[in-house]
């Protein structure tokens, strides 16, 4: 593997210095006849979409075709995700890891729900009582998390529920953790929280539902919330598909929709970790995470600290390492400093995943700065 040289401005710190990789990690330590690939720009720790699923298409369609799952991840990787965090897939991707070309993915197993109070053919469905034991089977076949469907709606009841009776989860997650796995779940309302975060739930997803009690209490135990606010757009198309048959559903997710920029902005007031995810794979497009970074920049997160939830922050809190000495060498290089103008991130100039230049390679301009002009035709 040819060792690489990188030079830039390095997040978050802010610093310019001179980055070299080798056998795949990068080092402080300069590597005599590294290629350099990089003379200038800025150097952001591999973007990560902390809420997506390869293996999903739209309406929640299963999507087995090899080149169909590898499409999705590429797309991820074009917009500069180096990792994503699959947050429940019917489908198994292992097979990508061996694809040195496409992003990491961390997974969460198979989606679990109570029977008929999900998306049809999505989840894994048991009953609460075997809730734990399902738990244990998803943890050992995830990358360290497990994903629960908190709420849904209840036909029955003709708006969104719980679907879980708290000592149920109690006892899952506590499962979860003697596995070592993490546990997340999907909430839009505001009844399945309580039980989730008391339970010691390390992650809530969406969460439009969260009071500022909740949210306090989120704080107090470190629990992070990975907002999805691009998906949440959809809110409002959700509502007027039930409006007939559930009107009361369709009032709470308008109601949801509105206040999902201001639950944001509280939560991170209140200091709880917010993370970047798209929920690609469904309703939206995989590579769509600048979308999700410039949205919850205007939810009211500076925009380093958005950009931050899409990049050093996601990453440590996935245990991926940043641009550190013995970090695996995974970054994305923008021509202008992504936290001044968020626009950047649509125009990546150079990735390295796993110490590799991947995608187009752009050619490099001379030492002693960029061509001014046009480069003279030959002839
Ligand atoms: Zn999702």
């Amino acid at each position: 593997m040819t060792a690489l040289h990188l030079a830039g401005v390095v997040l978050p710190a802010g610093e310019h210095r001179d980055v070299w990789v080798r056998n795949g990690r990068f080092t402080f330590d300069p590597v005599p006849g590294a290629e350099t690939v990089s003379r200038n720009g800025w150097l952001v720790p591999g973007l990560v979409d902390a809420h997506c699923h390869v293996g999903v298409g739209p309406g929640g369609a299963h999507v087995a075709e090899p080149d169909a799952l590898r499409q999705q991840a590429l797309d991820e990787r074009v917009a500069g995700v180096l990792a994503l965090r699959d947050c429940g897939s019917p489908v198994d991707t292992r097979f990508l890891d061996d694809e040195p070309d496409l992003p990491r993915i961390i997974r969460a197993g198979r989606h679990i729900a109570a029977p008929r109070r999900y998306i049809p053919d999505l989840a894994v469905e048991v009953e609460p009582p075997g809730l734990a034991d399902e738990v244990r089977v998803q943890a050992r076949r995830g990358d360290g998390w497990v994903k629960l469907v908190g709420d849904w709606i209840d036909r029955g009841v003709g708006d969104l529920a719980p679907e879980w009776p708290a000592d149920a989860l109690v006892e899952a997650i506590a499962a979860a953790h003697e596995e070592g796995a993490r546990v997340t779940a999907h909430t839009f309302g505001t009844g399945a929280l309580p039980g989730l975060i008391r339970a010691g739930i390390d992650c809530v997803e969406h969460g439009t539902g969260l009071t500022q009690d909740l949210i306090g209490e989120m704080a107090a135990r470190g629990t992070a919330l990975v907002p999805t606010l691009i998906n949440v757009e959809h809110f409002p198309a959700f509502a007027a598909a039930g409006e007939k048959r559930f009107p009361a559903y369709a009032s709470t997710m308008r109601r949801l929709h509105a206040q999902a920029g201001a639950v944001v902005r509280a939560a991170f007031d209140a200091g709880v970790p917010v993370y970047a995810g798209t929920d690609a794979g469904g309703g939206v497009e995989h590579g769509s995470i600048a979308a999700e970074v410039r949205a919850l920049h205007e939810a009211g997160l500076p925009a380093e600290v958005a950009l931050g939830a899409a990049s050093w922050s996601a990453r440590s809190w996935l245990g991926l390492g940043c641009i550190e000495e013995g970090a695996p060498a995974d970054v994305v290089v923008y021509d202008g400093d992504p936290r001044a103008n968020l626009d950047e991130l649509g125009r990546p100039r150079l990735m390295v995943l796993r110490g590799r230049v991947v995608g187009e390679k752009t050619p490099l301009p001379p030492a002693g700065g960029r061509p001014r002009g046009p480069v003279p035709a030959r002839g």
